[in-house]
C-alpha cells in the first residue's frame, strides 16, 4: 500500500499534557441488559449466526469513571459487549457534546461472547444483521446519560496503579502459534480524597477473550469479566471497570470447556472472574494514591482499506458502523456497498482501485501514573510483545509439534514492540476501544485463500484472517502508533 496514504493521519484533537492539576473523579454503572420481551436480541459470537437467547444468568452493565482535572476531562467506560462500532462512539460523544475540545470519551467493549450482538453480523442467518435497533438505541442512550451524571457529581480524588505478571496457567491460553500470552495484569484505583475506606472505581485490564461459555449457552451472561466486577464491586465497593488488553491471536480461557455441563461452564466463569479479580485487588494494597497530576489525551484519525473479501462480500449487511469512503477521503454513495458487493461477487476480485476505505480512531490518555492507548481492535499479543523467542509461552510449545503450516518467526517483526514503546510503568494496552476492526495480524503470517469468502483457510489456524479488516490495517496501525508514541 502507498506510503503516503499510511501517513494519512488526521490529528482529531490533542489536550497538551496540564501541570499538575487536582484530580476530581466519580464513577458508575448502568443496567444494559435486554428486555428480551420487547427488544429481539441475538446473541453475538461463535460462527456466523447468532443464537436466540431464552434466559438472563446476569445482569451486562456499562459501567464508567469520570476523571477531571478541573479543566480537562475523560471518561472511560468499559461496555459489556462483543464490540461497539466507531459510528455509534461519536454518536454517544454527539448526545454528549463531547466532540473535541477538553473532553474525551473512551469507550472499550469487553469482547463479550454471551450479549447482543451489537455489529450486525449475528443474526438469524449469515450475512444477516442481528442487531436490535431499540436495544441499540436505548445502549447508546443510557451510557450517554451515565456519563452526564457523573460529570455532575464530581469529587475531589486520589489514584494509584499498580501491574504484575499474573500466571496464565488454568486461566488463559493461546490458541494460534506462535503461543505468546499477555499475562500482564493492571490495575487502578480511584477513591475520595484523604478517604481510604471506599474507593469510587477499580479499573482492571486483562487479556483474555470472554468465552468461558460457549455456543451451546442460550443465556445472557457477562462471562467472567462480570464475575470479576461484581466480586470486586461486593468486596471493596464503588464501580469496577473491566478493560479487555490484547486478546487476538487468540486468547481464550484455559478451562476445559468441552462436554461441560451449563453448570461447570458457569462455575468456570466465577472461578477465573475471582482469581484475577483477588490478584487485582492484592497488588493494589500499598500501592501510593497521588491526588494531582498530569491529565491528557490525544486521539488520531486513521483512514484504512476493506481488503478483506468476506467483508467486500457482505458489504450491504455490514455498514461496519462506518462511512464507505474512497481512498482520499470522499464518501461513497449509499448504493455503493451493493455495487460493490456484487462486482465483487461476479468479477471477483474487486480491483484495489474500487477497495471501500473507512476511518478508525485511535487514541491515548494519561492520568497522573497512568498510561492508556486505545487499540480500535483485537491486537495480536505478539504485535505488543514480542514473544518470538519463547518468553512468554508459559509452558507451552512455542510452536506446537503437529502444526501443518508453522509460523516463519525469522519473518516476524522484530522490536521494540508496542508495550515496550509506551515507556510507562503504568502503561495499560487497550483492544476494542472506540472500535472494532476485529482481529489485527502480524503480516508476517496473514495468511488468506484467494477466494469469495476466504475458504477453504490455509492449512493451520488461520481463522483470525476471516475476521480481519486486512493485511495492510496492521502496518498502518503500527506506524501510526509509533508516530503517537514518538
Ligand atoms: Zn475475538
Amino acid at each position: 500500500m502507498d506510503r503516503k496514504y499510511c501517513l494519512s493521519l488526521l490529528l482529531l484533537f490533542a489536550s497538551p499534557f496540564a501541570h499538575g492539576g487536582k484530580f476530581f473523579a466519580a464513577a458508575g454503572k448502568v443496567d444494559i441488559t435486554p428486555d428480551l420481551k420487547k427488544e429481539t436480541v441475538w446473541l453475538a459470537g461463535y460462527g456466523a449466526k447468532g443464537r436466540k437467547p431464552q434466559g438472563i444468568h446476569d445482569r451486562l452493565y456499562a459501567r464508567a469513571m469520570v476523571v477531571s482535572d478541573g479543566q480537562r476531562t475523560v471518561a472511560l467506560v468499559g461496555l459489556d459487549s462483543i464490540g461497539i462500532f466507531r459510528e455509534d462512539v461519536e454518536r454517544m460523544r454527539r448526545l454528549l457534546g463531547w466532540n473535541g475540545g477538553e473532553r474525551y470519551l473512551f469507550i472499550s467493549a469487553t469482547h463479550l461472547h454471551s450479549g447482543p450482538d451489537t455489529l450486525g453480523l449475528w443474526g438469524r442467518f449469515p450475512g444477516v444483521s442481528g442487531v436490535d435497533k431499540r436495544y441499540h438505541r436505548r445502549m447508546i442512550e443510557s451510557i450517554a446519560g451515565l456519563i452526564r451524571d457523573l460529570s455532575s457529581r464530581l469529587e475531589e480524588a486520589e489514584i494509584a496503579a499498580a501491574g504484575t505478571i499474573l500466571d496464565p496457567r488454568g486461566l488463559c491460553k493461546d490458541s494460534r502459534d506462535p503461543v505468546v500470552i499477555d499475562p500482564e495484569l493492571n490495575a487502578v484505583q480511584i477513591r475520595p480524597k484523604g478517604r481510604g475506606d471506599a474507593p469510587i472505581a477499580t479499573l482492571v485490564r486483562w487479556s483474555c477473550h470472554p468465552e468461558v461459555l460457549m455456543r451451546d449457552n442460550f443465556h445472557i451472561t457477562a462471562d467472567y469479566p462480570g464475575e470479576l466486577c461484581a466480586h470486586i464491586e461486593g468486596k471493596n465497593g464503588g464501580a469496577c471497570i473491566f478493560q479487555s488488553g490484547v486478546v487476538g491471536g487468540l486468547l481464550t480461557p484455559d478451562s476445559d470447556k468441552t462436554k461441560q455441563s451449563s453448570e461447570r461452564q458457569f462455575s468456570e466463569s466465577r472461578r477465573i472472574g475471582r482469581k484475577v479479580a483477588d490478584a487485582a485487588l492484592k497488588i493494589l494494597q500499598g500501592a501510593s494514591f497521588r491526588a494531582s497530576g498530569d491529565l491528557m489525551f490525544e486521539s488520531k484519525i486513521l483512514r484504512i482499506p476493506v481488503e478483506n473479501s468476506r467483508y467486500l462480500l457482505f458489504l450491504p449487511s455490514l455498514t461496519f458502523g462506518h462511512r464507505l469512503m474512497d481512498r482520499e477521503g470522499r464518501s461513497l454513495s449509499r448504493l455503493a456497498p451493493y455495487y460493490l458487493a456484487l462486482r465483487h461477487l461476479v468479477f471477483f476480485p474487486l480491483p484495489e482501485r474500487l477497495s471501500p476505505w473507512i476511518e478508525t480512531e485511535i487514541s491515548r490518555v494519561r492520568i497522573g501514573p497512568v498510561e492508556w492507548l486505545g487499540i480500535p481492535g483485537e491486537l495480536f499479543p505478539e504485535l505488543a510483545l514480542g514473544g518470538y523467542d519463547g518468553r512468554f509461552r508459559f509452558g507451552h510449545p512455542l510452536i506446537g509439534p503437529s502444526n501443518p503450516n508453522p509460523p516463519e518467526l525469522a519473518q516476524a517483526p522484530r522490536g521494540p514492540y508496542l508495550r515496550q514503546k509506551l515507556k510507562g510503568k503504568h502503561g495499560i494496552l487497550v483492544g476494542l476501544a472506540n472500535d472494532e476492526l476485529g482481529y489485527i495480524i502480524p503480516e508476517y503470517d496473514f495468511q488468506a485463500t484467494r477466494g469469495r469468502i476466504m475458504e477453504p483457510r490455509p492449512s493451520g489456524t488461520h481463522y483470525e484472517e476471516t475476521n480481519s479488516i486486512g493485511p495492510s490495517a496492521t502496518r498502518m496501525l503500527m506506524q501510526a502508533y509509533g508516530e503517537m508514541l514518538d
